[in-house]
């Protein structure tokens, strides 16, 4: 993708702090950081989103977002950490090529990432399950 600034990033030809490189993947950390560590997880192959990312991609996505985890935790000592990842501009995605947000948590310390729990209705539940059956 020639306009893909993850692309660049992922590939090289634009510097990032990075924390991890193989030949998949590169984990650099966030510009504009939600907390210290927050980290992005990139396939250097371009995939705007989940729905793009081949099924290899996406298993190896996770492993190594296992391994950054640990690796953010016992060094930065966080209490937590989310992992996010987002498709669509409604989603709040804002650069269209797939990444993970691995966003370590602090005791004490806010991080918008809360939603107002509501309520699972009969009919969107039978409607939901039947997608499935
Ligand atoms: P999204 O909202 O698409 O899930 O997340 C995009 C993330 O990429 C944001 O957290 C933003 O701070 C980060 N970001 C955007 N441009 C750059 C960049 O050029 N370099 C780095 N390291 N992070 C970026
Ligand atoms: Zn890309």
């Amino acid at each position: 993708m020639e306009n893909c600034i993850f692309c660049k990033i992922a590939n090289g030809e634009i510097p990032s702090a990075t924390l991890y490189e193989d030949d998949d993947f590169r984990v650099i950390l966030d510009l504009g950081p939600a907390s210290k560590g927050h980290s992005l997880i990139l396939p250097k192959s371009h995939a705007a989103n989940i729905y793009e990312l081949p099924d290899e991609l996406a298993a190896k996505a996770m492993v190594l977002a296992k391994k950054i985890a640990g690796t953010l935790t016992d060094g930065l000592h966080c209490d937590g950490l989310n992992i996010i990842q987002n498709n669509g501009e409604v989603a709040g995605q804002t650069v269209f090529h797939f990444h993970m947000h691995l966003i370590p948590r602090y005791a004490g310390q806010k991080v918008g990432l809360t939603w107002t729990p509501g309520t699972l209705s009969e009919e969107d539940k039978q409607e939901i399950l039947g997608l499935f059956a």
